[in-house]
């Protein structure tokens, strides 16, 4: 659950309210639905959550007031606090909240009034599941091994290629999709469209199944024609509105981290006070309380990192590339420890597959490579650290 005190220099008395709400909804709503084991499982769930997403009205804090969000967004700070306290109850919640916010940045960055007009309502309303398509089999870290292309015929493109490892694909209503229109241009051959998903030629390939269940899979674009008003931004601009969007929403990332080392760290807690050996509770051994010691201390640090880069761009600075990189890089590895640690004060019951952490432990490892991977975040960082030398 959102611990707003600890990051109170860079809240509103807004945010503290949200954090109240937001923990009631989630412990009340979220909590309460069944894990799931199985992708089938996984993806019937998500619609469900979407549902109870869109009803509570929390997916208006992505969304801009004109178009059926809230006055202050995109409010990152708000954002931030919805997938702590999602990724909390129910890794599988804090993904669906979390694609709401990256397939609609871009249009939001992006994309005029009448492209935002025609999605962004249906977002906010949790009507439409959105999904964002960059990563290819040949092209993860490095976008500019793009190799999707999206040829001009007349008024139209025509898609071709494939995307994979796109979280919603088969599930979601539409795809922000990154596709080369200008192949000797590099990254700035790149541009975005926005892609229903039922247009004549998109086709969802395959799942691809996690460990712990997550809609994520494979799409496919054969011939797939799209009228040229589906392009966000101009020819070429794909790469800027992709790392703007990107640059936003990493301090997200790194506050599901901080959701999920939360929740580990409560329910070790409640472990280590309970639990006897050696005729005493653990919580006594001090081998323990370096565990807790180390664990709350490194998730008041990814907090205040968080909130600091979310606030910064909150505050309307243009790029947050450093703040961002670093929450997103610390938040995600600490929040590793902290689970690995809960996992490991809880002994076997653990290493259970009902046992919450160990859902966590699953559920935690992709964050560290989703959206830019800790060595790309430790690039990013070391290059401009090096820059202001
Ligand atoms: C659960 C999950 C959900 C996802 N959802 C989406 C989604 O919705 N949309 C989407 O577009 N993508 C999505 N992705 C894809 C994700 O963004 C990519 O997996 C990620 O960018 C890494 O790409 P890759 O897997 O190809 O790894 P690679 O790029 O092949 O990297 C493999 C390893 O090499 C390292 N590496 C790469 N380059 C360097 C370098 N220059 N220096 C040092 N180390 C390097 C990486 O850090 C990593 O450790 C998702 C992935 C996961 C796991």
């Amino acid at each position: 659950m959102p611990n707003p005190a600890v990051v109170r220099a860079f809240l509103k008395p807004r945010h503290h309210r949200l954090a109240e709400r937001v923990e009631q909804f989630a412990t009340q709503s979220i909590a309460t639905l069944e894990p799931q084991h199985d992708d089938a499982g996984a993806r019937t769930q998500a619609r469900q959550i979407l549902g109870l997403l869109g009803d509570g009205g929390w997916c208006r804090h992505t969304i801009p007031e004109a178009f059926g969000g809230l006055a202050t967004a995109p409010d990152l700070r708000a954002c931030c606090l919805i997938r702590e306290a999602l990724a909390a109850a129910s890794p599988l919640a804090d993904s669906v909240f979390a694609l709401q916010c990256l397939g609609s940045m871009p249009i939001t960055l992006a994309g005029t009034d009448e492209q935002k007009q025609h999605t962004l309502p249906a977002v906010a309303s949790g009507q439409r599941m959105a999904a964002f398509a960059m990563t290819e089999l040949e092209a993860g870290s490095d976008v500019s091994g793009l190799q999707t292309r999206a040829r001009r015929d007349g008024s139209d493109y025509l898609l071709e290629g494939g995307k994979a490892f796109i979280t919603n694909a088969g599930v979601a209503d539409y795809y922000v999709v990154f596709a080369v229109t200008d192949p000797a241009a590099g990254t700035r051959g790149l541009s975005c469209f926005v892609v229903d998903a039922e247009t004549p030629g998109l086709r969802f390939v395959a799942p691809q199944i996690l460990s712990e269940p997550h809609p994520l899979g494979e799409i496919a674009f054969e011939q797939c024609r799209l009228p040229a008003d589906r392009r966000l931004g101009g020819e070429g601009e794909g790469f800027k509105i992709g790392m703007r969007t990107l640059d936003r929403l990493r301090s997200t990332v790194a506050a599901a981290a901080c959701g999920m080392a939360q929740r580990a760290l409560d329910e070790a807690l409640v472990h280590v006070k309970q639990r006897q050996q050696f005729g005493e509770p653990l919580a006594n051994f001090q081998l323990t309380q370096q565990k807790l010691a180390r664990m709350a201390t490194d998730l008041t640090a990814a907090r205040l990192l968080t909130y600091r880069a979310a606030a910064e761009a909150d505050g309307g600075a243009e790029r947050v590339t450093l703040e961002a990189a670093m929450a997103k890089s610390f938040a995600t590895e600490a929040a590793q420890r902290i689970v690995d640690d809960a996992v490991q004060l809880l002994g076997g019951r653990g290493v259970l597959r009902d046992s919450p952490v160990d859902r966590l432990y699953r559920a935690v490892r992709a964050l560290r490579i989703y959206e830019g991977t800790t060595e790309i975040q430790h690039l990013v960082i070391a290059r401009q650290v090096l820059a202001s030398s």
